[in-house]
């Protein structure tokens, strides 16, 4: 049965008595989606202090939660860090790594999403790597290099591999269209994407790469445009925003995910 990713990123836009109330909405609604031969893996990535509410709500409704950052040591004195084992105690299967917004005002770089993807993977946590380019880096005709960069990163050039059921995603987002309202094409996305899995056929073998690994868009993703990007066979799935922070938009979502 061929799976999708409908990924949440609630980022720092709710309280965490909001995001309990927006997990049990969810909690309540997604069971009513009727099932297709399509699975959907649901993932909701509230904020840091949330992670515990949202995990003992969700947890019913066979909804994963994913934190939005880790730190790459397991222990010691790194004030303010969170270890993946704390993760690991919360209820988190996932955690986004790389977001342009950490890499843009709290200087994630490359090497800090290499040494991330490397700690999770070594505590079974599926990482979710954040991929894209800038306006500017676009412009100047670097889309396709930038990508490249950052995926070969993050991955430790093939150095960091998924073992048994573990799952690597993938998110390719434009930097310059997250939260815009505006996303890319379907054709521009699926370009990036068949980068990205041409990439990781020559990091892993055919069966890491069909089992393990998963490439989804985000950036500006609706119950507008959802369905013209899953018309790309490469596109599995969708890390999403604004979009995820209403109950009934999330849930339609949820259903265009699995038709
Ligand atoms: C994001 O920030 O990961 C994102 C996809 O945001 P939005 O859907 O709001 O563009």
């Amino acid at each position: 049965m061929p799976t999708r990713y409908l990924i949440a990123n609630w980022k720092m836009q709710l309280t965490d008595s909001e995001s309990l109330k927006l997990t049990e909405q969810i909690s309540r609604l997604l069971p009513a989606v009727p099932t297709t031969d399509i699975r959907v893996e649901t993932v909701l990535c509230p904020t840091q202090t949330a992670l515990d509410v949202v995990s003992g709500a969700a947890r019913d409704a066979g909804i994963s939660v994913g934190a939005q950052n880790v730190f790459w040591e397991d222990k010691g004195a790194y004030t303010g860090e969170i270890s993946p084992l704390n993760l690991k105690d919360l209820g988190c299967d996932y955690c986004i790594v790389g977001h342009s917004e950490r890499r843009t005002f709290l200087n994630e770089s490359d090497e800090m999403v290499q040494r991330k993807v490397a700690a999770l993977l070594r505590h079974n946590i599926n990482p979710i790597i954040c991929v894209g380019e800038t306006r500017a880096e676009r412009e100047a005709g670097k889309r396709d290099a930038v990508i490249i960069k950052q995926v070969q990163a993050a991955l430790a050039e093939g150095g960091s591999r998924p073992t048994g059921n573990q799952h690597i995603i993938i998110a390719y987002e434009p930097v310059w269209v997250i939260g815009t309202g505006q996303a890319v094409s379907p054709t521009d996305a699926a370009a990036v994407h068949h980068i990205i899995r041409d990439m990781l056929r020559e990091m892993y073998s055919v069966d890491e790469v069909e089992k393990n690994c998963f490439v989804i868009y985000g950036g500006s993703v609706n119950v507008t445009n959802l369905s013209a990007f899953l018309q790309e066979d490469v596109i599995e799935g969708a890390l999403v925003g604004g979009a995820s922070l209403q109950a009934d938009e999330f849930i339609r979502l949820a259903e265009l995910m699995s038709t």
